[in-house]
Protein backbone atom coordinates (compact mmCIF):
# COMPACT_ATOMS: atom_id res chain seq x y z
CA UNK A 1 0.00 0.00 0.00
CA UNK A 2 1.11 3.47 -0.83
CA UNK A 3 1.75 5.27 2.41
CA UNK A 4 -0.30 8.36 0.99
CA UNK A 5 -2.16 10.69 3.56
CA UNK A 6 -5.49 12.13 2.66
CA UNK A 7 -6.09 15.92 3.79
CA UNK A 8 -9.71 16.11 4.71
CA UNK A 9 -10.33 19.54 3.02
CA UNK A 10 -12.89 21.66 4.57
CA UNK A 11 -15.01 24.28 2.24
CA UNK A 12 -16.60 27.63 3.75
CA UNK A 13 -19.91 26.16 5.58
CA UNK A 14 -22.75 28.79 3.68
CA UNK A 15 -22.57 31.38 0.76
CA UNK A 16 -24.92 33.69 -0.19
CA UNK A 17 -24.30 35.43 -3.17
CA UNK A 18 -25.85 37.91 -5.51
CA UNK A 19 -26.35 42.03 -6.10
CA UNK A 20 -28.09 43.15 -2.90
CA UNK A 21 -27.75 40.56 -1.04
CA UNK A 22 -25.96 41.86 2.24
CA UNK A 23 -29.73 42.97 3.03
CA UNK A 24 -30.20 39.58 3.72
CA UNK A 25 -27.65 40.04 6.40
CA UNK A 26 -29.73 40.23 9.73
CA UNK A 27 -31.76 36.19 9.17
CA UNK A 28 -27.95 35.43 8.59
CA UNK A 29 -26.94 36.46 11.95
CA UNK A 30 -29.89 35.80 14.22
CA UNK A 31 -29.53 31.96 15.17
CA UNK A 32 -26.23 32.65 16.09
CA UNK A 33 -26.51 35.20 18.61
CA UNK A 34 -26.58 34.57 21.86
CA UNK A 35 -29.12 36.11 24.82
CA UNK A 36 -26.40 38.75 25.88
CA UNK A 37 -23.11 38.02 23.93
CA UNK A 38 -22.73 40.56 21.41
CA UNK A 39 -21.56 40.17 17.71
CA UNK A 40 -17.98 42.12 16.58
CA UNK A 41 -18.05 43.53 13.58
CA UNK A 42 -14.57 44.62 12.13
CA UNK A 43 -14.42 46.98 9.40
CA UNK A 44 -11.91 48.07 7.23
CA UNK A 45 -11.12 51.51 8.34
CA UNK A 46 -12.50 53.34 5.67
CA UNK A 47 -15.91 52.63 6.63
CA UNK A 48 -15.13 55.31 9.32
CA UNK A 49 -16.63 57.65 7.29
CA UNK A 50 -18.74 55.98 4.67
CA UNK A 51 -22.59 54.80 5.82
CA UNK A 52 -22.55 50.99 5.15
CA UNK A 53 -22.01 50.30 8.79
CA UNK A 54 -25.68 52.28 9.50
CA UNK A 55 -26.97 50.53 6.94
CA UNK A 56 -26.50 47.04 9.02
CA UNK A 57 -28.16 45.55 11.41
CA UNK A 58 -25.34 46.36 14.85
CA UNK A 59 -27.05 45.92 18.26
CA UNK A 60 -26.81 48.06 20.73
CA UNK A 61 -23.95 46.38 23.01
CA UNK A 62 -22.32 44.85 19.54
CA UNK A 63 -18.54 45.70 19.45
CA UNK A 64 -17.28 47.77 16.55
CA UNK A 65 -13.63 47.63 15.55
CA UNK A 66 -11.84 49.84 12.56
CA UNK A 67 -9.12 47.96 11.61
CA UNK A 68 -6.53 49.69 10.12
CA UNK A 69 -5.51 48.90 6.54
CA UNK A 70 -2.79 51.50 5.84
CA UNK A 71 -0.35 48.24 6.13
CA UNK A 72 -0.68 44.79 6.07
CA UNK A 73 -1.31 42.92 9.33
CA UNK A 74 1.06 42.01 11.46
CA UNK A 75 1.46 39.91 14.88
CA UNK A 76 1.54 42.70 17.07
CA UNK A 77 -1.57 43.92 15.51
CA UNK A 78 -3.68 41.09 15.48
CA UNK A 79 -2.57 40.93 19.63
CA UNK A 80 -4.01 44.27 20.19
CA UNK A 81 -7.35 44.11 18.58
CA UNK A 82 -7.48 40.80 20.30
CA UNK A 83 -6.98 42.26 23.94
CA UNK A 84 -9.14 45.42 22.51
CA UNK A 85 -11.78 42.91 21.87
CA UNK A 86 -11.26 40.98 24.63
CA UNK A 87 -11.72 44.33 27.21
CA UNK A 88 -15.09 44.95 25.35
CA UNK A 89 -16.53 41.46 26.10
CA UNK A 90 -15.45 42.07 29.67
CA UNK A 91 -15.94 38.46 30.53
CA UNK A 92 -18.44 37.44 27.76
CA UNK A 93 -17.87 35.41 24.58
CA UNK A 94 -19.01 36.73 21.39
CA UNK A 95 -21.63 35.21 19.69
CA UNK A 96 -20.49 36.33 15.95
CA UNK A 97 -17.54 37.90 14.01
CA UNK A 98 -18.28 39.81 11.12
CA UNK A 99 -15.88 41.24 8.78
CA UNK A 100 -16.24 43.82 6.31
CA UNK A 101 -13.08 44.52 4.21
CA UNK A 102 -10.11 43.05 2.20
CA UNK A 103 -7.99 40.40 2.29
CA UNK A 104 -6.14 43.07 5.66
CA UNK A 105 -9.20 43.48 7.45
CA UNK A 106 -10.83 39.62 6.73
CA UNK A 107 -7.30 37.80 8.20
CA UNK A 108 -7.62 39.92 11.06
CA UNK A 109 -11.32 38.97 12.24
CA UNK A 110 -9.56 35.12 11.23
CA UNK A 111 -7.15 35.90 13.15
CA UNK A 112 -8.29 37.53 16.18
CA UNK A 113 -10.97 34.62 16.48
CA UNK A 114 -8.59 32.16 16.62
CA UNK A 115 -6.59 33.96 19.51
CA UNK A 116 -10.38 34.59 21.31
CA UNK A 117 -10.21 30.92 22.12
CA UNK A 118 -6.77 29.63 22.09
CA UNK A 119 -4.22 31.05 24.35
CA UNK A 120 -0.92 32.77 23.51
CA UNK A 121 -0.04 35.65 20.71
CA UNK A 122 -0.74 35.51 17.15
CA UNK A 123 2.76 34.24 16.26
CA UNK A 124 2.61 31.42 18.00
CA UNK A 125 -0.10 29.99 16.14
CA UNK A 126 2.14 31.21 12.23
CA UNK A 127 2.65 27.94 10.57
CA UNK A 128 0.00 24.93 10.07
CA UNK A 129 -2.24 23.39 11.82
CA UNK A 130 -1.08 24.85 15.47
CA UNK A 131 -4.50 26.44 16.22
CA UNK A 132 -6.64 23.85 18.55
CA UNK A 133 -9.68 25.40 19.41
CA UNK A 134 -12.62 26.26 17.47
CA UNK A 135 -13.31 30.22 16.76
CA UNK A 136 -17.12 32.47 17.31
CA UNK A 137 -18.63 31.67 14.44
CA UNK A 138 -17.72 34.25 11.36
CA UNK A 139 -19.13 35.67 8.74
CA UNK A 140 -16.93 37.70 6.12
CA UNK A 141 -18.24 40.13 3.79
CA UNK A 142 -15.53 41.38 1.16
CA UNK A 143 -15.92 44.74 0.11
CA UNK A 144 -12.67 44.26 -2.07
CA UNK A 145 -12.15 41.33 -4.20
CA UNK A 146 -9.01 39.37 -4.80
CA UNK A 147 -7.05 37.77 -2.01
CA UNK A 148 -9.60 35.09 -1.72
CA UNK A 149 -9.13 35.38 2.24
CA UNK A 150 -13.35 34.79 2.25
CA UNK A 151 -12.70 31.71 1.26
CA UNK A 152 -8.91 30.14 2.08
CA UNK A 153 -8.04 28.49 5.52
CA UNK A 154 -5.29 30.88 6.31
CA UNK A 155 -4.93 34.96 8.42
CA UNK A 156 -1.70 36.10 6.72
CA UNK A 157 0.37 38.51 9.05
CA UNK A 158 3.77 40.06 8.96
CA UNK A 159 5.82 39.18 12.19
CA UNK A 160 8.56 42.35 11.95
CA UNK A 161 11.17 40.93 14.71
CA UNK A 162 11.07 37.12 12.43
CA UNK A 163 11.18 39.26 9.11
CA UNK A 164 8.69 36.60 8.08
CA UNK A 165 5.11 36.45 6.28
CA UNK A 166 3.20 33.68 7.23
CA UNK A 167 -0.37 32.56 7.81
CA UNK A 168 -2.24 31.18 10.55
CA UNK A 169 -3.06 27.92 8.39
CA UNK A 170 -5.66 26.01 9.92
CA UNK A 171 -9.84 24.89 9.38
CA UNK A 172 -10.27 26.57 12.15
CA UNK A 173 -9.27 29.94 10.77
CA UNK A 174 -12.05 29.76 7.74
CA UNK A 175 -15.37 31.69 7.76
CA UNK A 176 -18.24 29.73 8.44
CA UNK A 177 -20.73 32.57 5.92
CA UNK A 178 -19.93 34.45 3.19
CA UNK A 179 -22.53 36.85 1.80
CA UNK A 180 -20.97 38.11 -1.54
CA UNK A 181 -22.68 40.96 -2.73
CA UNK A 182 -21.02 42.77 -5.86
CA UNK A 183 -22.77 46.23 -4.74
CA UNK A 184 -20.06 46.37 -1.41
CA UNK A 185 -17.25 46.42 -3.98
CA UNK A 186 -18.76 49.87 -5.61
CA UNK A 187 -16.14 52.14 -3.50
CA UNK A 188 -13.47 50.86 -4.23
CA UNK A 189 -10.99 52.86 -6.04
CA UNK A 190 -10.06 52.21 -9.53
CA UNK A 191 -6.40 51.32 -8.73
CA UNK A 192 -7.02 49.26 -5.49
CA UNK A 193 -9.47 47.65 -7.48
CA UNK A 194 -6.99 46.42 -9.86
CA UNK A 195 -4.04 45.24 -7.61
CA UNK A 196 -6.51 43.52 -5.06
CA UNK A 197 -8.03 42.22 -7.70
CA UNK A 198 -5.81 40.83 -9.72
CA UNK A 199 -4.19 38.69 -6.61
CA UNK A 200 -6.49 36.05 -7.66
CA UNK A 201 -4.94 35.66 -11.27
CA UNK A 202 -1.57 35.52 -9.59
CA UNK A 203 -2.56 32.99 -7.06
CA UNK A 204 -4.00 30.58 -9.93
CA UNK A 205 -1.33 31.12 -12.52
CA UNK A 206 1.45 30.43 -10.18
CA UNK A 207 -0.40 26.75 -8.66
CA UNK A 208 -0.75 26.20 -12.45
CA UNK A 209 2.10 26.85 -13.35
CA UNK A 210 4.01 24.66 -10.36
CA UNK A 211 4.73 20.91 -10.35
CA UNK A 212 2.68 20.98 -6.96
CA UNK A 213 -1.18 19.98 -8.57
CA UNK A 214 -4.40 18.61 -7.85
CA UNK A 215 -7.27 18.13 -10.22
CA UNK A 216 -9.63 20.55 -8.13
CA UNK A 217 -7.16 22.83 -7.73
CA UNK A 218 -6.39 22.48 -10.99
CA UNK A 219 -10.28 23.04 -12.31
CA UNK A 220 -11.09 25.88 -9.58
CA UNK A 221 -7.68 28.24 -10.67
CA UNK A 222 -8.39 27.73 -14.24
CA UNK A 223 -11.90 28.90 -13.81
CA UNK A 224 -11.02 32.23 -11.99
CA UNK A 225 -7.83 32.86 -14.39
CA UNK A 226 -10.40 32.68 -17.25
CA UNK A 227 -13.32 35.04 -14.93
CA UNK A 228 -10.07 37.36 -13.76
CA UNK A 229 -9.10 37.42 -18.27
CA UNK A 230 -13.20 38.71 -18.44
CA UNK A 231 -12.92 41.06 -15.94
CA UNK A 232 -9.49 42.37 -16.22
CA UNK A 233 -9.30 42.57 -20.33
CA UNK A 234 -13.26 43.82 -20.38
CA UNK A 235 -13.34 47.84 -21.79
CA UNK A 236 -14.39 48.71 -17.99
CA UNK A 237 -13.46 46.25 -14.85
CA UNK A 238 -15.70 47.93 -12.69
CA UNK A 239 -18.48 47.33 -14.66
CA UNK A 240 -21.84 45.54 -12.41
CA UNK A 241 -21.38 42.20 -14.47
CA UNK A 242 -17.45 42.21 -14.05
CA UNK A 243 -17.79 43.05 -10.36
CA UNK A 244 -19.91 40.07 -9.90
CA UNK A 245 -17.36 38.09 -11.73
CA UNK A 246 -14.88 39.16 -9.93
CA UNK A 247 -16.20 38.79 -6.81
CA UNK A 248 -16.92 34.61 -8.05
CA UNK A 249 -13.14 34.42 -9.34
CA UNK A 250 -11.71 35.74 -6.29
CA UNK A 251 -14.04 32.92 -3.70
CA UNK A 252 -12.96 30.34 -6.29
CA UNK A 253 -9.20 31.47 -6.13
CA UNK A 254 -9.39 31.03 -2.00
CA UNK A 255 -11.34 28.03 -2.78
CA UNK A 256 -8.47 26.36 -4.93
CA UNK A 257 -5.41 27.87 -2.95
CA UNK A 258 -2.90 25.94 -4.51
CA UNK A 259 0.64 26.19 -3.77
CA UNK A 260 2.19 29.72 -5.30
CA UNK A 261 5.13 30.16 -6.86
CA UNK A 262 8.07 32.73 -7.78
CA UNK A 263 5.57 35.62 -7.59
CA UNK A 264 4.38 35.47 -3.98
CA UNK A 265 7.76 35.42 -2.60
CA UNK A 266 9.33 38.41 -3.92
CA UNK A 267 6.01 39.91 -3.30
CA UNK A 268 6.33 39.29 0.73
CA UNK A 269 9.84 40.60 0.60
CA UNK A 270 8.34 44.09 -0.45
CA UNK A 271 5.57 43.96 2.40
CA UNK A 272 8.17 43.33 4.84
CA UNK A 273 10.46 45.72 3.89
CA UNK A 274 8.82 48.56 2.15
CA UNK A 275 5.61 47.47 4.02
CA UNK A 276 3.93 47.32 0.50
CA UNK A 277 0.36 46.32 0.27
CA UNK A 278 0.00 42.69 -1.26
CA UNK A 279 -1.95 43.11 -4.35
CA UNK A 280 0.70 45.87 -5.91
CA UNK A 281 3.70 43.86 -4.52
CA UNK A 282 2.65 40.89 -6.56
CA UNK A 283 2.40 43.73 -9.62
CA UNK A 284 5.89 44.97 -9.08
CA UNK A 285 7.26 41.15 -8.41
CA UNK A 286 5.65 39.87 -11.93
CA UNK A 287 6.90 42.90 -13.64
CA UNK A 288 10.45 41.45 -13.40
CA UNK A 289 10.07 37.99 -13.85
CA UNK A 290 9.13 37.81 -17.55
CA UNK A 291 11.78 35.23 -17.96
CA UNK A 292 10.22 33.10 -15.38
CA UNK A 293 6.92 33.98 -16.46
CA UNK A 294 6.82 35.41 -19.70
CA UNK A 295 2.98 34.53 -21.03
CA UNK A 296 1.56 35.71 -17.66
CA UNK A 297 4.10 39.13 -17.84
CA UNK A 298 2.65 39.84 -21.25
CA UNK A 299 -0.80 39.24 -19.87
CA UNK A 300 -0.44 41.50 -17.21
CA UNK A 301 0.67 44.29 -19.03
CA UNK A 302 -2.05 44.50 -21.59
CA UNK A 303 -4.60 44.35 -18.39
CA UNK A 304 -2.66 47.20 -16.93
CA UNK A 305 -3.13 49.26 -20.37
CA UNK A 306 -6.45 48.30 -20.83
CA UNK A 307 -7.50 49.57 -17.53
CA UNK A 308 -5.01 52.36 -17.42
CA UNK A 309 -3.27 51.35 -14.47
CA UNK A 310 0.31 52.04 -14.19
CA UNK A 311 3.14 50.99 -11.96
CA UNK A 312 5.58 53.50 -10.93
CA UNK A 313 9.46 52.87 -11.65
CA UNK A 314 12.31 52.74 -9.07
CA UNK A 315 10.65 51.90 -5.72
CA UNK A 316 13.72 49.94 -4.75
CA UNK A 317 16.61 52.12 -5.51
CA UNK A 318 18.83 53.52 -3.34
CA UNK A 319 18.04 50.58 -0.51
CA UNK A 320 21.14 49.84 1.36
CA UNK A 321 22.67 46.63 0.98
CA UNK A 322 21.41 45.29 4.63
CA UNK A 323 17.63 46.30 2.94
CA UNK A 324 18.72 44.12 -0.05
CA UNK A 325 19.80 41.81 2.27
CA UNK A 326 16.13 41.89 3.90
CA UNK A 327 14.14 41.87 0.85
CA UNK A 328 16.15 38.57 -0.66
CA UNK A 329 15.84 37.01 2.88
CA UNK A 330 11.93 37.49 3.10
CA UNK A 331 11.92 36.24 -0.40
CA UNK A 332 14.07 33.65 -0.67
CA UNK A 333 12.46 31.95 3.17
CA UNK A 334 9.72 30.54 1.18
CA UNK A 335 10.99 27.23 -0.11
CA UNK A 336 8.05 25.53 -0.50
CA UNK A 337 6.48 27.75 -3.39
CA UNK A 338 10.06 28.32 -4.59
CA UNK A 339 10.35 24.52 -5.04
CA UNK A 340 7.00 24.21 -6.64
CA UNK A 341 8.07 26.57 -9.21
CA UNK A 342 11.94 26.02 -10.04
CA UNK A 343 12.72 22.60 -8.35
CA UNK A 344 14.82 21.76 -5.77
CA UNK A 345 17.52 23.92 -7.02
CA UNK A 346 15.86 27.01 -6.84
CA UNK A 347 18.56 28.83 -4.69
CA UNK A 348 20.99 28.16 -7.68
CA UNK A 349 18.72 30.46 -10.12
CA UNK A 350 17.49 32.98 -7.44
CA UNK A 351 21.10 33.82 -5.90
CA UNK A 352 21.40 36.83 -3.72
CA UNK A 353 22.89 39.07 -7.26
CA UNK A 354 20.18 37.92 -8.99
CA UNK A 355 17.24 38.51 -6.93
CA UNK A 356 18.55 41.96 -5.91
CA UNK A 357 19.51 43.35 -9.44
CA UNK A 358 15.11 41.96 -10.34
CA UNK A 359 14.05 44.37 -7.35
CA UNK A 360 16.94 46.76 -8.35
CA UNK A 361 15.00 47.35 -12.04
CA UNK A 362 10.95 47.70 -10.40
ZN1 LIG B 1 -1.86 36.66 -2.97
Amino acid sequence: MAETSYRNAKNVGHVMIGQGSISQLEGVIAPHRGNSEPAVWFFDHFFKHNDLPDRLPIAGDDIVVFVDTTEEPTTDGIDMYTDQVRKELDGRTASVLLAFGGGATMDTCKCVGNLLTNPGKAEDYQGWELVKNPAPYKIGCPTLSGTGSESSRTGVLCNEVKNLKLGMNSDFTMFDQLVLDPDLLVTVPREQFFYTGIDTYMHCFESLSGSYRNVVVDALAEKAIDLSRQVFLSEDMMAPENREKLMIASYLGGLAAGFVGVVHPLSAGLSMVLHMHHGIANCYALSVLEDIYPKQYAEMMEMMEKQGVQLEKGICQNLTDAQYEQLYGASIVHEKPLTNALGPDFRSILTLENVTARFKRM
